[in-house]
């Protein structure tokens, strides 16, 4: 397996006769495509769903007579949503060729109500990880710039926050957004810009299966948003078994790759663990694991997801003691540990069960 070689679905996201998504444009290219009018003007219309009207953008006459003749202005539509007991809603949106795509929406209620989104890069994924149920669907194609920020703008404008300010984005929905670089960047430019949701690089995350190819194009690009790492495993063997990216990519490779990255003062690495029964749970896999981050055990996070049960996956959810005995073993090492019991687990939004059905 050779990923670095232009795959099909390296093909850019079909265009609705051949123009590009309003969504994904910027400014600059709303004014290169002659925008009659002030072009920053036009794109806080586009972008900031708050002010928008039963569901689309007030743009006025000319605005609107000018994208309708350079530009698709159909955004993903929320087909389906099935709220979860803890209040995560799964919701399943339709792309202008008739595939679905899923994005998360988790409210916080905590003193400041906050959202977190977590979005789709991707219809299905390539990647394969064994216990995960969109690998298990794998790739139909890309997601454009203009569809991945107007599934954020869609939610947003169905379900909210009102503001952006209240917004963090996880790129952890379907699909490894490394696999789909230009777009995912185009996208965070779009999302981080001061005159639409203008949403801070630290607070969208991009989490990949260890492409390290992607790691280091992603390193040297801005804005940079914050990284996480999917490992799931403490040695090669146990690795290459549940994820095939670790076949080219191997644990000494992405360890690398994570220190050519330049982490920046306060910035943290997350690193995801997802528990399996029997696979990758011992004391021993915990010490390994330890042992690789180095000097990354420290300061930044490490997330163990006890693995959500699917159909797709023979895998099971460790029993409750050895979650415990796992996370106290990499705390007694010094390591910063949650255990995230992932949200919308009876709704199958939890993390590893996102798929088209
Ligand atoms: S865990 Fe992520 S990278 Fe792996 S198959 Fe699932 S969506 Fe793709």
């Amino acid at each position: 397996m050779n990923l670095n070689n232009v795959m099909p679905w390296d093909a850019p996201a079909p265009e609705k006769a051949g123009r590009p998504s309003a969504f994904g444009l910027l400014p600059e290219d709303l004014k290169a495509l002659g925008c009659p009018n002030d072009a920053n003007h036009l794109f806080s219309l586009l972008q900031r769903p708050w002010a928008w009207k039963e569901g689309a953008p007030k743009l006025g006459k000319d605005n609107l007579a000018f994208l309708e003749s350079v530009a698709d202005l159909s955004l993903p539509g929320i087909d389906e949503s099935i709220e979860s007991l803890d209040g995560t809603r799964k919701l399943a949106l339709t792309l202008s060729d008739g595939r679905r795509i899923e994005t998360v929406h988790m409210p916080r209620v905590v003193k400041n109500a906050r959202v977190t989104m977590c979005i789709s890069s991707q219809v299905g994924c390539a990647m394969g990880c064994t216990f995960c149920a969109t690998g298990a669907m794998g790739i139909q194609r890309n997601l454009s710039a203009g569809e991945i920020v107007g599934q954020v703008l869609s939610v947003m404008s169905a379900l909210g926050p009102g503001t952006s300010s209240r917004l963090t984005l996880v790129f952890m929905g379907m699909g490894e957004p490394l696999h789909n670089l230009d777009h995912v960047h185009r996208a965070i430019h779009v999302l981080t810009h001061s005159a639409g949701l203008c949403i801070p690089a630290r607070r969208i995350t991009v989490s990949t299966s260890g492409l390290v190819s992607g790691i280091e194009k992603l390193a040297k690009l801005k804005p940079r948003p914050l990284l996480a790492i999917s490992l799931n495993a403490s040695s090669d063997t146990a690795r290459s078994r549940t994820m095939p990216v670790n076949k080219v990519w191997n644990l000494e490779k992405l360890r690398a790759a994570l220190d050519s990255w330049g982490l920046r003062s306060n910035e943290k690495f997350t690193f995801e663990y997802v528990l399996l029964a029997g696979e990758n749970d011992t004391d021993e896999d915990a010490d390994r694991l330890v042992a690789w981050l180095g000097a990354l055990s420290k300061g930044h996070n490490l997330n163990l997801i006890p693995m959500n049960e699917h159909d797709a996956s023979e895998f099971c959810e460790p029993a409750e003691a050895r979650i415990q005995a796992f996370s106290d073993r990499l705390k007694s090492h010094g390591c910063f540990v949650t255990v995230r019991r992932s949200r919308g687990r009876d709704v199958n939004a939890a993390c590893g069960q996102l798929v088209k059905r």
